[in-house]
C-alpha cells in the first residue's frame, strides 16, 4: 500500500453541467434552487443528499460542491468543503474576502466540520435550506455545534440565512433516505466511543450517520 500524494475529490460532471456560467442568480432564492438542482444530480449520481455553491456579488457560480464522502472514501468530501477549496482553487486564494464578496449557500445547515471551515474560506454570507434538526430526523449526525452558531457568525461578519427554501430541501433528505440512499455510520455513534465501526447500516435503524 503507497502513501496517498494528492486527494481525489470529485465532482461529477453532470452536476458541474447544470450550471449556467453566464447567468448571474442574484436572488438568495434562486441560488437555492440551483444549489437543490445539483443536490438531487448528485443523489443521482451515488452520492449524498447535499450540495453547496460558492457565489460571488453579481450572483455568478463560483464554484459548487456536493457530498462525496460514499463514492470518494473521503469523510471530509461535505458539499461545503468541496464547494469551498474548489472556489479557493479556481481564484488562486485561500481566502475568498481578499478577492471579493462569496455567499455560501448550502442545501442543509453546516455540520460540526464545515461550520469550522465557513469563517476559515472568507465567505461573507451563507444561506442554508434544512435545518440541523431536519437532518437528524432522517438520522444524520451534525456532530458537536455551539448553539450559539449563528450569532457567532454574525458577530464575525458573516450574515446567515436560514430556512431558504427549507421544505423543498428537507424533502430532498428525506426522499433520498427513502429510496435507501446509502448511509453509513462514523467509528464513534451515540452507542459511545470505541463502537465498532459500521460500513452501512439501514436507514429505518440508524440513529446517527454522519454526512
Ligand atoms: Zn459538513
Amino acid at each position: 500500500m503507497q502513501l496517498v500524494s494528492s486527494i481525489h475529490l470529485s465532482l461529477p460532471a453532470s452536476v458541474l453541467s447544470l450550471v449556467e456560467e453566464d447567468v448571474r442568480y442574484r436572488s438568495i432564492d434562486q441560488q437555492m434552487a440551483l444549489v437543490l438542482k445539483v443536490t438531487q444530480e448528485n443523489i443521482d449520481r451515488g452520492g449524498g443528499p447535499f450540495g453547496a455553491a460558492v457565489f460571488d456579488h453579481e450572483g455568478r457560480v463560483v464554484a459548487v460542491g456536493v457530498n462525496r464522502v460514499v463514492p470518494d472514501s473521503a469523510p471530509i468530501a461535505h458539499a461545503e468543503i468541496l464547494a469551498i477549496a474548489a472556489a479557493g482553487q479556481r481564484l488562486g486564494t485561500w481566502d475568498l474576502a481578499s478577492v471579493g464578496r462569496f455567499s455560501l449557500v448550502s442545501s442543509t445547515e453546516p455540520c460540526a466540520m464545515c461550520l469550522g471551515a465557513v469563517p476559515w474560506s472568507g465567505v461573507s454570507t451563507l444561506a442554508v435550506g434544512a435545518r440541523d434538526e431536519d437532518a437528524r430526523a432522517v438520522g444524520f449526525d451534525e456532530g458537536h455545534k455551539p448553539a450559539d452558531w449563528v450569532d457567532h457568525l454574525t458577530r464575525l461578519g458573516i450574515s446567515v440565512h436560514r430556512d431558504v427554501a427549507r421544505a423543498e430541501a428537507s424533502a430532498l433528505l428525506r426522499a433520498y433516505v427513502e429510496a435507501g440512499g446509502s448511509l453509513y455510520n462514523g467509528a464513534v455513534d451515540n452507542a459511545g466511543i470505541g463502537a465498532e465501526p459500521k460500513r452501512s447500516a439501514d436507514p429505518t435503524s440508524a440513529s446517527s450517520t454522519r454526512r
